[in-house]
């Protein structure tokens, strides 16, 4: 049985594992931290008490990889599936706006989706249908020369249409500004989240907490499969000998008995084990923020008092219910804010500001009190409403897909014939997402399959 070492138990990681497991290669798995999920885990808060997220994460339906392994594993059942698009928005002055397909068949009910969101004008509205009927008009080579602001102008997108649309699914899925965000990458994504049938455009949420989510199925599948999982063991160095990687040397031994090795580590750590010159690590990061808040009231079962037939003014008890119950719905887009979206989980929210390499030098005490104040505007929550909160930075979430590096990022063979490599990084064409990672999981294992 051929022995294959993964370094790294991020999505990359964990599904290259999981694979190669289930295709009969006996696995060993080698993680640097206490920990599985590398970006997207949770862990108990013990300042505030409950199991926390390092950052909400969103899943779509185009993200045909991950959900095959998440199926592979049972871990499907962990997550929340929407039968179709739909997106709620929230303007400046606490306004409802529903992005929703419609009941028509694909990609009818897509069409109609976009020609009834309210959060423009209709004239808007076919402006940005012109966008997507447009899309295959362009090469790639034209694409490569653009950002995604500058295509964004070139189509007639004009501030409105960026703001209440363009920004969102951009800033969104490529955690980057559109005026440096590659066009090529941006236009990949949009024929795979609008192109590929009904259910590609759909969100799907974790149902629980990042590591029940996925992690500790993916340990246990790995497991039953008779691969191990080595937490708190960094990989510091190689022995390489005729372009074979003989020892993988970690901080507690020195492993020999392999065929062949798959790194799956960030941009950022694979040169501390490993150094070649022709492997490009020079990726800018992009950051994001994500506020937990709790509410002393639980806002989703908050009941709606009806406004008719009671003839008299509402009371500030009742009015402080009707804005609260502007926050029902699972999530919301907020428009022209410096926090891009809302997740509610009842009397627990989550606020997500991507795109955040301005703002994550401030303190968490200035961050909280710019989201104190964008809730007030948006849901109409008062800053004595919250309980708790706490801020989470992560500086190194996602790497910036600029068209100086898409054409950069390795392939997952290396001159060293038994090492491949994985990660959200690697040439996928996928922008840093899970989807990107679990795809480069795939492509080593298969890489290795070939041999
Ligand atoms: C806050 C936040 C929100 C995000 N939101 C979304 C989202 O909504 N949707 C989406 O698709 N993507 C999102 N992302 C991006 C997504 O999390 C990443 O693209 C994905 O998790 C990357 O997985 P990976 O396995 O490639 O890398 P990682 O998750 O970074 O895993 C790499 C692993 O390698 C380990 N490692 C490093 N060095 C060594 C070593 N020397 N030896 C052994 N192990 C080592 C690390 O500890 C880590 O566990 C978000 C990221 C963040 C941070």
């Amino acid at each position: 049985m051929k022995k294959v070492i993964v370094i790294g138990g991020g999505f990359a990681g964990l599904s290259s594992a999981a694979f190669l497991a289930n295709s009969g290669y006996k696995v060993e798995l080698i993680e640097a931290s206490p920990k599985l999920g590398g970006r997207t885990y949770s862990f108990k808060d013990d300042e505030t008490g409950p199991v926390i997220d390092n950052g909400q994460h969103i899943l779509m339906g185009c993200y045909k990889e991950t959900l095959r392994f998440l199926t592979l594993i049972g871990a499907e059942k962990n997550f929340h599936f929407q039968e179709r698009l739909k997106v709620n928005f929230l303007n400046e002055k606490g306004k409802l706006f529903r992005l929703e397909a419609t009941q028509l068949f694909y990609p009818l009910n897509l069409f109609f989706g976009l020609l009834n969101f309210e959060a423009l004008s209709f004239i808007d509205r076919l402006r940005l249908l012109k966008f997507f009927f447009k899309l295959y008009f362009y090469s790639d080579e034209e694409l490569k020369r653009l950002t995604v602001y500058q295509w964004l102008l070139i189509e007639g997108q004009n501030e409105e249409i960026r703001k209440a649309f363009w920004d969102f699914l951009a800033i969104g899925a490529l955690n980057t500004n559109t005026k440096k965000a590659s066009a090529k990458v941006f236009a990949d994504i949009l024929k795979e989240i609008f192109f590929k049938g009904n259910e590609a455009a759909t969100i799907v949420l974790p149902a629980k907490g990042l590591t029940e989510s996925y992690c500790n199925d993916a340990q246990s599948f790995i497991e039953k499969k008779s691969g191990t999982i080595n937490l708190s063991e960094p990989v510091l160095d190689f022995e390489i000998e005729d372009t074979k990687v003989t020892k993988v040397i970690t901080s507690k031994r020195a492993i020999s008995d392999f065929d062949y090795v798959i790194s799956s580590v960030p941009w950022f750590a694979l040169e501390k084990f490993y150094k070649d010159e022709d492997i490009n690590l020079n990726f800018e990061h992009s950051s994001i923020l994500t506020f937990h808040i709790w509410l002393k009231e639980n806002t989703k079962s908050h009941s709606v008092p009806t406004l008719s037939g009671s003839g008299s003014p509402l009371s500030k008890k009742m009015l402080k219910q009707v804005q609260h119950d502007k926050l029902q719905e699972d999530f919301y887009g907020l428009i022209s804010s410096p926090i891009h979206w809302i997740f509610n989980h009842n009397d627990h929210i989550t606020l997500v500001t991507s795109d955040a390499n301005d703002l994550i030098d401030k303190t968490k005490e200035e961050l909280f009190e710019m989201a104190a104040v964008e809730l007030k505007k948006y849901a109409g929550i008062e800053k004595e409403e919250i309980k708790s909160y706490k801020v989470i930075k992560e500086k190194r979430a996602t790497f910036v897909p600029d068209n100086k590096t898409i054409d950069k990022r390795p392939n997952t063979k290396t001159k060293i014939k038994n090492l491949f490599l994985a990660g959200d990084w690697v040439n996928t064409g996928l922008p840093s997402t899970i989807e990107s990672a679990v795809k480069s999981g795939r492509m080593a294992v298969k890489e290795i399959d070939i041999l």
